[in-house]
């Protein structure tokens, strides 16, 4: 840190991505990426000719991507708006619906960014212990007085909560915004979306990045009523309006509007999960009942930290989180079968 960092953000402590080797000497099961492509329309959507607009700023408003994805969730235009990545959304939201008396609640285990945002944003954390099996404890999610933030399907476990405990959570907390980060409920989750006509204060974040193949473009959407959708606005044109880049927009319209390709995808990972989470547990695994891409197992024979420096060696990155209740397990990203098959043999050959 240089002497001019800023000392009220001397604590900060970011978060750590998952490592991104360039040259692919890897199989990849580290940060929950899609092991297919992009939709085959996405290639022919960005063109030579929209690379060579790229002189042009975007537009600012996203208005044809934020109505294909309208369109594609049965809601109104004015009940989307667009970000790069969802994490650029997560924040806005954090940064219109929290402060210094309005806290963010979420989860003990959850996505690391929360609380990095909080720090940087200055928000205190109310943070709600999981039960020792990982699951969630919805009775601790009462008159919360803090903005609520509901991870479902949660990471780095996997489980998933039934739209009637996020209807209870938007009840018990009616003054608040309860925002659902479902960044991976397109592989057996139960999205909150057909909630949205019926909870003013409920907000659905998704992103392209798992289920659409698109982590490289940075794309991620909030849904919810009008007025927080205006909300997010203000933050977003006070902050960076051109956020969505003209070739994203272009993508995540191809992307939207191809429901097979997506089926197939979607699909093929989840077969993928249950077929490798049963080879597992055979094993001797403990697994959480994961509806996400991906696996949070634990060996019953290697320990967490250990077993990841093996399977790097042999040439497989997995996500170790050294960390009290995750230091013995791995988040394994559902990868194609072909990988899949590498990791279980690799595994096998290292007796956990
Ligand atoms: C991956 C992820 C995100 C962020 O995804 P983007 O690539 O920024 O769209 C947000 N929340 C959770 C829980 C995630 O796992």
């Amino acid at each position: 840190m240089s002497r001019f960092f800023t000392k009220t953000l001397s604590a900060l402590q970011p978060y750590t991505p998952g490592e991104q080797p360039q040259n692919m000497q890897y199989i990849k099961l580290n940060t929950n990426e899609s092991p297919f492509p992009p939709a085959p329309g996405v290639l022919d959507a960005i063109s030579a000719e929209e690379v060579s607009k790229l002189y042009l700023y975007s537009d600012p408003d996203c208005k044809a991507l934020t109505e294909a994805i309208a369109k594609r969730y049965g809601l109104r235009p004015e009940q989307v708006t667009v970000g790069n990545g969802s994490d650029e959304v997560l924040w806005f939201t954090l940064r219109a619906f929290c402060d210094e008396q309005t806290p963010l609640a979420y989860s003990d285990i959850t996505y690391g960014c929360y609380k990095t945002w909080c720090s940087m944003l200055n928000v205190p954390s109310k943070i709600l212990p999981l039960k020792d099996d990982y699951s969630v404890d919805t009775a601790l999610y009462r008159g919360l007085n803090a903005t609520v933030m509901v991870t479902n399907p949660n990471a780095p476990t996997g489980i998933c909560l039934p739209l009637a405990d996020i209807e209870d959570v938007l009840r018990a907390n009616p003054d608040n915004v309860v925002i659902v980060d479902e960044a991976y409920v397109d592989f057996g989750g139960e999205s909150a979306v057909s909630l949205i006509e019926r909870y003013e204060n409920l907000l659905v974040v998704q992103t392209c990045s798992k289920s659409r193949s698109l982590a490289g473009a940075r794309l991620g959407f909030a849904m919810g009523n009008p007025e927080l959708i205006a909300d997010i606005n203000r933050i977003k044109f006070s902050f960076n309006p051109y956020n969505v880049n003209r070739l994203t927009c272009l993508a995540g319209i191809a992307a939207m509007e191809d429901e097979d390709y997506f089926r197939a995808c979607t699909g093929a990972v989840a077969a993928t999960r249950d077929r490798v989470a049963a080879e597992l547990k055979e094993m001797g695994f403990a697994l959480t009942d994961s509806r996400a891409n991906f696996l949070f197992a634990e060996s019953s024979r290697i320990p967490g930290g250990e077993l990841y420096r093996k399977l790097k060696e042999k040439g497989i990155l997995v996500r170790h989180f050294d960390k009290p209740r995750l230091e013995n397990r791995l988040r394994i990203t559902v990868g194609s079968d072909r990988q899949m098959d590498a990791l279980l043999a690799a595994l096998r050959e290292l007796g956990a």
